[in-house]
């Protein structure tokens, strides 16, 4: 692969206020493209302002959403260095979603060499109020202009930034969480375990629903026997039920979190017993009948853990641990984010 150019903008932003980041509305002052040709191959790697994109309306994505997307974060260190959090595992996950939407893949090394370039070119962009990052948000779109059904001979990698705000800023707050019936995410042999743009056009009406009965994300459920349990919203999700950690195994229609990663690691170095298998809502909801339910939190790269305090099932309504946040959770959510920001060492190699 050829050097990555750097070009830099000649009109620097003004940065946010850290009260005013939210989450995704910001970007940062540049951004790394690279094109792939059919017989080419990838190539003009490089870090330009970041920009709008000029495209024929033909193009491939717009019709067919022939695209991945990856997410992940650079995080402040109390030093005022910055690190990334496992970001060879998303470059990978990105070229196992590339394999599902037939796209090219790009090397993973390459593709993080490129992006801690664009870190650092955009450093000043890294927020250093507590619970602040800058996510990252690496994707590639099928640009062929050609309006039929095949894979694209043309591509585009990007990565653009946003500096993000702290998602809890009042302490974690549990969430309610109602159990979709009508609507499923994804089925085995389908593209759920690839992060690509359908699967998060598909999942909006259950969540404008569950918002409309004022729940704050849809718990999805397998897609034939609507029995078994995947995820909620854009995280998987964790039970704790009389002493174990349970959290539903990897079949195919659900996306493998880094995070859900990282979490189930840690609890197997505390000595936590942590089950991945076939979870069926039934059991939650027996195990809830029996006072058993003891935890019920999301994992993901945008909140971390967010503890579930309520599950809305039919016209069953479960709270969780009084709606407050649990041990094992609270202790997950510090062991991470100590290593995420640098607060605490990391036996596990996971910052770069
Ligand atoms: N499930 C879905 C559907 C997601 O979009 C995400 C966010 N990437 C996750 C789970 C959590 O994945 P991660 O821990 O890698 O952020």
């Amino acid at each position: 692969m050829t050097e990555i150019t750097i070009e830099l903008t000649d009109s620097p932003k003004e940065k946010p206020a850290a009260d005013q980041l939210g989450f995704g509305h910001h970007f940062t002052d540049h951004m790394f493209i690279m094109d792939y040709t059919e017989g080419k191959g990838w190539h003009d790697p490089r870090i330009v302002p970041y920009q709008k994109l000029c495209l024929e309306p033909s193009c491939m994505v717009f019709h067919y959403g022939q695209t991945v997307f990856e997410g992940l974060k650079a995080y402040r260190t109390p030093d005022g260095g910055v690190q990334l959090f496992r970001p060879d595992a998303n470059f990978r996950r990105l070229n196992h979603s590339n394999e599902r939407l037939v796209i090219p893949p790009v090397d993973e090394e390459f593709a993080l060499e490129a992006l801690k370039k664009l870190v650092d070119v955009d450093r000043d962009w890294v927020p250093d109020a507590p619970g602040t990052s800058l996510y990252i948000r690496p994707f590639i779109i099928a640009t062929e202009p050609f309006l039929g059904v095949h894979p694209s001979k043309n591509y585009l990698f990007m990565i653009i930034m946003s500096p993000s705000g702290s998602y809890y800023k009042e302490g974690i707050n549990p969430v309610k969480i109602l159990v979709e019936e009508k609507y499923v995410r994804a089925v085995v042999g389908g593209t759920g375990e690839a992060k690509t743009g359908g699967n998060y056009a598909s999942s909006l009406i259950g969540q404008l629903n569950a918002e409309k009965a004022g729940y704050a994300q849809t718990l999805w459920l397998d897609g034939v026997e609507k029995r078994y349990i995947e995820e909620v919203g854009s995280m998987n999700i964790f039970f704790k039920i009389d002493g174990k950690v349970i959290t539903p195994a990897l079949t195919g229609s659900i996306l493998p979190g880094i995070t859900r990663d990282s979490m189930i690691k840690v609890l197997k170095s505390k000595n936590i017993p942590v089950e991945e298998r076939r979870i069926t809502i039934d059991e939650v909801v027996e195990a809830a009948d029996k006072g058993k339910l003891e935890e019920v939190f999301g994992t993901g790269t945008a909140a971390v853990i967010s503890p579930v305090g309520e599950l809305k099932y039919l016209d069953k309504r479960i709270v969780v641990n009084d709606g407050k946040i649990g041990e094992v959770s609270q202790m997950l959510y510090d062991t991470l984010t100590g290593i995420q920001y640098g607060k605490i060492e990391d036996p596990f190699g996971w910052t770069v």
